[in-house]
């Protein structure tokens, strides 16, 4: 089976109303569904959902809609792929297994992604640990956060100095290159590489599955 027949094919199976309402409580409104628009805050429903032909859409702040796939995307924040994984299997439907450059592709995101979980945990190791990250430590404080909440959201923080993520991560057994794919270093004109983030406040980006996929980076310092 080809990709569209693969989505018609789970579309055909599943019904909207059903999965949607696994996420919120519809109400019959006529032959359509109505809900609090779970995408925006809103005390009258202006979400619906249409039986016939199978899309839903919000009326109110969001206006717009679509189908069983961008519902369970948007609320799942998953990729297509994900969704279609997801939904295929809910469905009954076999997916055909992925091609080598899929299977490729997938891997390496997959080894990006734990590069990035070792960062994270690396550059939150620093913040609660090292004595040079004092000053950050106090700025956590000054700004009420809880050491739970540290803890939870795995802040952390990365030295004010060249490589020093990169050697790290580097005796880990990454290679260079996959540094570089995930943009923690920089390349060098000269070659090698050095580190993007220094001196900040790291915040691990989560996706929907929390697999940390970026960092937000807070300068510490008052002109920087
Ligand atoms: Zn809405």
């Amino acid at each position: 089976m080809n990709l569209v027949s693969v989505i018609d094919e789970v579309k055909d199976r599943l019904d909207v109303v059903e999965v949607v309402s696994s996420y919120l409580q519809l109400n019959k409104a006529g032959r359509n569904y109505k809900a609090l628009c779970p995408f925006h805050s809103e005390n009258t429903p202006s979400f619906v959902v249409f039986p016939e032909s199978q899309r839903w859409y919000c009326f109110g702040a969001c206006n717009e809609g679509g189908d069983v796939f961008n519902f369970v995307m948007k609320m799942e924040a998953w990729d297509f792929r994900t969704a279609l994984e997801e939904l295929a299997r809910r469905a009954g439907v076999e997916l055909e297994p992925p091609t080598p450059a899929q299977e490729q592709a997938a891997e390496e995101a997959d080894r990006l992604r734990e590069v990035l979980a070792t960062a994270a945990r690396y550059y939150h190791h620093l913040l609660v640990n090292a004595p040079e990250a004092n000053e950050a430590r106090e700025y956590v404080e000054s700004r009420g956060l809880a050491d739970e909440t540290v803890e939870a959201f795995l802040i952390g923080y990365s030295l004010p100095e060249w490589e020093r993520a990169r050697t790290y991560l580097i005796k880990q057994g990454y290679s260079e290159e996959d540094l570089l794919k995930t943009g923690l270093v920089i390349e060098r004109e000269t070659g090698g590489s050095y580190d993007r983030f220094r001196g900040r406040l790291m915040i691990p980006i989560r996706d929907g599955r929390g697999r940390v996929v970026g960092f937000g980076a807070r300068t510490l310092d008052p002109d920087g």
